[in-house]
């Protein structure tokens, strides 16, 4: 079992409650390094501090967990510093993500705060975060290795309905974190909604469906679960998803350096 927080409600109860019943991991979003940048972004009062007090009381406990910064326009350029916290509390690597959606009420609000995809992919080869696993992804590439193309002709490129479940607060189920068709473990045999989800990994990709064979899928992390919350359509792609994708490729595949990209970005897509 794995548990995803925010770490601002970890007390000592809970660690007696994680010391009894240990789990894989515990996964903890960071959104700042400062009380102020917790209040701006996530309204929570003193949010940085109660952070550091969950991520402490785990560390002194030695539970297992690992931090992930949720990168917005207001705090990515802390990022070293957010780096730095993981490293001191957490042995655990340290990942990131610029790519926002919308939230469960189906609201934009979280898109006002999107890194532009330009900035995002630059900060993330700046950090060297996930480097290797590009790199080699993209020598892959070059060699005719297509790792993803065992989904092609799939909705789906992922293990949706295959490996794990996402359980929340209220025992609502679904075959991940992003799916918002669940059933209720307090009210439901968990085996019955397992069922339910087995038809994701089956379901074929409709005729003409951009993602299908597209040369940028080994560098896109763009999910049909979030495109249908935000479109009320799956097979819909988001322009910005699909030029993250496209800059990552460049970089990574044909060895663009970083001028060349803001270049080629600002010839294609900057207005
Ligand atoms: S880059 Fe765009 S078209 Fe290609 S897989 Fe990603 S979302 Fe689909």
């Amino acid at each position: 079992m794995e548990v995803l927080t925010n770490g601002t409600l970890i007390t000592s109860e809970w660690i007696d409650i994680f010391r009894e019943y240990p789990p894989l991991l515990i996964d903890i979003s960071i959104y700042g390094t400062s009380n102020e940048e917790y209040e701006k972004l996530t309204g929570v009062k003193n949010g940085y501090d109660l952070f550091i007090r969950g991520i402490s009381l785990l560390q002194a406990a030695k539970i297992r967990f690992a931090l992930k910064g949720i990168l917005m326009n207001e705090n990515y350029k802390q990022l070293k510093r957010m780096e730095e916290i993981s490293s001191a509390y957490s042995s655990e690597n340290f990942r990131y993500s610029y790519e926002l959606v919308v939230d469960r009420q189906c609201t934009n609000a979280p898109r006002t705060y999107e890194v532009d995809p330009l900035e995002g992919v630059i900060t993330e080869i700046k950090y060297g975060v996930n480097a290797s696993m590009l790199k080699k992804r993209g020598k892959e590439l070059l060699e005719g290795i297509d790792e993803d193309s065992y989904r092609d002709g799939m909705l789906y490129r992922c293990t949706i309905g295959d490996l794990a479940v996402h359980i929340n607060y209220l025992g609502e189920m679904g075959p991940c974190v992003e799916c918002g068709e669940r059933g209720n473990v307090l009210k439901e045999d968990f085996n019955n909604i397992c069922a339910r989800f087995e038809k994701f990994k089956e379901e074929k990709a409709p005729f003409g469906y951009k993602c299908s064979g597209c040369r940028y899928k080994a560098f896109c992390t763009s999910c049909p679960q979030t495109r249908r919350r935000e479109y009320g359509n799956e097979i819909i792609v988001k322009t910005k998803d699909c030029i993250v994708a496209e800059l990552k490729y460049l970089y990574y595949v044909y060895n663009l350096s970083i001028e060349e990209l803001k270049d080629y970005y600002k010839k294609n897509y900057r207005r």
